[in-house]
């Protein structure tokens, strides 16, 4: 395959810097304006970027390339910001939350985890998230109790111990709940939650960067979709152009049992719950990867879905692939390697640059 150009210059400090931060800031799905505002400031240091908000409250930028048509781009890449979460069910006569989850997690992942109650006026309260009978000193259950929607709650960190105490702070069914992501970076890791799949957002907003001191512009005019609703498993059906050719789903590559993943590098999922990717698409992928040097690992996944496949599903007709970094542990507490990151932007800025 021949190339048109080398690669640009990723700044990682900047791309785990930015990652920190989106991370930090809470965007279970349903709830993910504040974190999309991170997003959309953060984009607005690159005036090229056009940047639209969509009724759905995803945001669509696009990058035109140097001799912009000015028409729709034909070519979409696409992350998701929002992240698993929960939502207020009940206030217990206790004064406890019951809560109901937002996307797919085993509900041991978030035992002991701290929270934020969002409430309706923008207030947050504080707590965590436990079995309701969790001291080992008190009940035999602790050890090898089932953990799932009844038998865990929030404990809240306020003198509450009845429905109307809890009522006071403002808290009320149908708030949003956030877990802690517990962000570390060390030793080349990140480790938190939601890596998936703000890792990936991070990596669009370096690959900006890099286009953007470069002076380069992408072969074609592209948009990417930062999507909100992927963990419930739509957001990609709505929001692309007409006219699209080309989608690539940059979201995490499972790793366990089985898995060709690592940590250490991108992967290129070619067939997943929903069935097989473009293979022509993912062809191109695989042998721009070659041609960069970018060492990367084909998979598939068995319990998973991308955006890509929700705009299938929702009857898009443009070619679609998957791509991203090896995620440790997702959707519980996940790991990645900067060098994943890396090659994922590495690679998203080799397909940018070439038809
Ligand atoms: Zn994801």
């Amino acid at each position: 395959m021949k190339t048109n150009q080398t690669l640009p210059q990723i700044n990682t400090d900047y791309m785990t810097d930015f990652l920190a931060r989106l991370l930090d800031t809470p965007s279970p799905t349903g709830f993910a304006r504040q974190a999309m505002e991170l997003v959309e400031q953060e984009i607005a240091k690159y005036p090229e970027v056009k940047v639209e908000w969509t009724k759905k409250g995803s945001l669509l930028l696009t990058l035109p390339a140097e001799n912009s048509s000015g028409a729709a781009p034909t070519r979409a890449l696409t992350a998701h910001v929002d992240t698993l979460g929960a939502m207020v069910r009940q206030i217990k006569p206790t004064g406890r939350l019951e809560l109901t989850e937002v996307g797919g997690f085993a509900w041991g992942s978030i035992e002991g985890e701290n929270c934020l109650v969002h409430t309706r006026h923008n207030g947050t309260v504080r707590g965590s998230l436990l079995p309701r009978e969790a001291s080992v000193h008190v009940y035999s259950s602790v050890r090898d109790g089932k953990r799932d929607s009844q038998s865990m709650e929030v404990r809240l960190d306020e003198r509450v111990t009845n429905v109307d105490d809890v009522r006071d702070l403002g808290i009320e069914v149908g708030d949003f709940v956030s877990f802690d992501a517990r962000v570390e970076v060390l030793n080349g890791f990140v480790k938190s939650r939601h890596l998936d799949d703000k890792a990936c957002v991070a990596a669009i907003v370096a690959a900006i960067k890099a286009l953007h001191e470069s002076n380069l512009t992408p072969a074609k005019d592209t948009c990417f979709l930062i999507s909100n609703y992927e963990e419930v498993g739509h957001g990609g059906s709505s929001d692309f152009p007409e006219g699209l050719e080309e989608l690539v789903a940059l979201d995490m590559a499972a790793i366990g049992d089985g898995q060709a993943s690592d940590e250490y590098h991108a992967t290129i999922c070619v067939k997943d719950a929903g069935g097989p990717y473009h293979h022509e698409l993912s062809n191109k992928l695989r042998d721009l990867a070659a041609a960069y040097d970018i060492k990367i690992v084909v998979d598939t996944y068995l319990h998973y879905s991308s955006d890509a496949k929700a705009y299938w599903r929702a009857g898009g007709d443009a070619a679609v692939a998957l791509i991203g970094p090896g995620v440790d542990s997702s959707h519980h507490y996940e790991r990645t390697h900067i060098d994943a990151l890396v090659d994922t932007t590495n690679w998203t800025l080799a397909y940018l640059l070439n038809d």
